[in-house]
């Protein structure tokens, strides 16, 4: 990773920036760039916040970046979310492969947390004052000259700002517009999910269950406040998506017909209209994030299949790079380039290792005995270390 000019400016570089996306990465974002005095604005499509998106895996890089930015927040996320202890290898039937201690605080100073996106979303919005946050505006474009950046929205006022930050995922509008890319890239993984209140008493609360079946996979786990998430992916080289609800239910209870009640009673107990059926996607990765006055973040710059659990962890990473860079640059042009030149890199090689990971899960090989918890560590040890292992080094 390149490093990041340690002189702090007293002046911000930009005073009005448009952030568009309240997910995990907006937010974050604009506490930290609010912390330099700089007027920010959030644009959010959705309505209101409302129960949505799935339990999320925190890991030490993601929440080093989080507390470097807004201090003491880990804590709050502590007790929204919940420690993994154990993560449990299961077989279809039900029975335990194996168990490892997740070893994380010990070996990288921070859990592994597990918090549903939804509560995640509302520790970092009440970390902001609310007329900052502008919920149903649906971005649709932008323009931008060497003055500023005019954003479009349906059906509302057009904002002007000095800089725009596109933190709207992976169907990133902002993207679109910047590259013209098209449709994400399906990688052949295919997505059921619900986060629901639930207690599974099989499963202990401070134990993540990875059970793993023929080309198919599911975890559960608790993310606090009473609720467990589930996950299930399926290998399926194309993909269909089901008519209505009740068509995603049956076929989920289908997929696992042949699995252990213990998991499948999770599945039986979730309303219909609250399991999400989805295609897993990436993007291939860019060599620019950014074009005059707008830049991308988090998913809308490295979308990334969940099979590390990185997307959300890096995107925190972005978040605290992009406003270092804010506060130690002379121009916006510069700082914009030093964020590129410290996340491209590590953010690719990350996305193509989930991508990897993703089809590993698939692989018949997986839970062989050769595959060892000790042989697994070895592959992978550095890998780990160099992903988790990453420290914010100048605070915001
Ligand atoms: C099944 C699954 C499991 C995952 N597990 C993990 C995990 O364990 N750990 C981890 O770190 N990551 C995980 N991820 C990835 C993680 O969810 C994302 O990386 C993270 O949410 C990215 O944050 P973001 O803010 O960039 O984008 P998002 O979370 O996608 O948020 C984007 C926001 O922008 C809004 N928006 C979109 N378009 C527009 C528009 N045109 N105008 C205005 N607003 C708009 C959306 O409504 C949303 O609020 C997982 C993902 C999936 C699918």
């Amino acid at each position: 990773m390149n490093k990041i000019p340690t002189q702090k400016l007293s002046k911000p570089i930009v005073e009005k920036v448009a952030i568009v996306g309240a997910g995990p990465g907006g937010l974050t974002t604009a506490i930290a760039l609010q912390s330099q005095g700089i007027d920010v604005q959030i644009y959010e499509k959705a309505q209101e916040f409302r129960p949505a998106g799935t339990g999320l895996g925190l890991a030490p890089n993601g929440l080093n970046s989080l507390d470097a930015i807004a201090p003491g927040i880990v804590e709050t996320l502590k007790s929204s979310g919940c420690q993994v202890i154990h993560t449990v290898l299961k077989n279809i039937k039900g029975e335990t492969i194996r168990t490892s201690q997740t070893k994380y605080l010990e070996q990288y100073g921070q859990p592994l947390l597990t918090v549903w996106w939804y509560h995640l979303q509302q520790v970092l919005a009440s970390k902001l004052p609310s007329d900052i946050i502008h919920l149903n505006h649906h971005c649709i474009g932008f323009d931008q000259d060497d003055n500023g950046v005019k954003i479009h929205f349906d059906g509302q006022k057009s904002v002007d700002a000095d800089l725009l930050i596109g933190a709207d995922g992976v169907n990133s509008v902002v993207r679109e517009t910047l590259f013209a890319e098209g449709k994400p890239n399906y990688i052949g993984s295919m997505c059921w999910r619900a986060v629901i209140k639930y207690h599974h008493e099989l499963f202990n609360d401070y134990e993540l269950i990875f059970v793993i079946g023929n080309k198919q996979f599911m975890y559960i786990v608790n993310v606090g406040g009473g609720y467990t998430s589930w996950i299930s992916r399926k290998f399926l080289p194309d993909y269909s998506l089901s008519q209505n609800a009740d068509e995603v239910k049956s076929r989920i209870l289908q997929e696992l017909a042949d699995w252990d009640e213990s998991f499948r009673a999770v599945v039986e107990a979730t309303p219909s209209e609250q399991i999400l059926e989805g295609p897993i996607c990436d993007r291939p990765p860019l060599t620019h994030w950014s074009q005059g006055r707008v830049t991308l973040l988090g998913d809308a710059a490295h979308p990334m299949a969940p099979a590390m659990s990185q997307g959300a962890n890096t995107t925190f990473e972005d978040a605290y790079e992009l406003a270092q860079c804010f506060s130690h640059s002379a121009t916006l042009e510069e700082a914009l380039s030093n964020y590129e030149q410290s996340r491209i890199d590590r953010t690719k090689i990350i996305q193509a290792r989930s991508a990897w990971g993703e089809m590993r899960y698939y692989d018949h090989t997986f839970t062989s005995p050769s595959q060892t918890p000790q042989r697994q560590m070895t592959l992978n040890d550095d890998f780990h270390k160099w992903v988790y292992s990453y420290k914010p080094t100048v605070a915001s």
